[in-house]
């Protein structure tokens, strides 16, 4: 299989908890590599058109919140199967399914403070990409 790009965001619990490193080693011991990477701090408008499609979910209002809570670090992944490896090495959404040793299973508070995001698709990676990056900052 090709080399593949996926889009991951450390989210607010995690900065928090002074936890970037210990994600990132995670990433890149399930062979990703990290192509490009920057903190940001989203507004809560910025954290609402990012995850427009859960807009009619309960959750959505307090979501929006939690992400423009702190700083994020969003970042590009790649390598082989690089969306569903991601997927993976992340563990469940809530972190009492997530299988031991993914992240979310050692490092998540809740299933809304569960300190990953991931694209779930080639087609939902892409525009999350274009959402925060520019050509010229993905140096593969
Ligand atoms: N979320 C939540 N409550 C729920 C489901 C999801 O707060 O019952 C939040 C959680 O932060 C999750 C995000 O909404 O990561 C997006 O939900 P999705 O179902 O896309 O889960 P993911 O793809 O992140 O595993
Ligand atoms: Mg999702």
């Amino acid at each position: 299989m090709a080399l593949e790009r996926t889009f991951s965001i450390i989210k607010p619990d995690a900065t928090r908890r002074n936890l970037t490193g210990k994600i990132n080693a995670k990433l890149e011991e399930a062979g990703l590599r990290i192509i490009a990477q920057k903190r940001i701090k989203m507004t809560k408008e910025q954290a609402g058109k990012f995850y427009e499609v859960h807009k009619d979910r309960p959750f959505y209002d307090e979501l929006c919140e939690f992400m423009s809570s702190a700083p994020v670090v969003v970042q590009v992944l790649e390598g082989e199967n690089a969306i569903a490896k991601n997927r993976e090495v992340m563990g469940a959404t809530n972190p009492a399914d997530a299988a031991p040793g993914t992240i979310r299973a050692e490092f998540a508070e809740s299933v809304g403070e569960n300190s990953v995001h991931g694209s779930d698709a080639p087609e939902t990676a892409a525009v999350e990409i274009a959402y925060f990056f520019s050509g010229i900052e993905l140096v593969g």
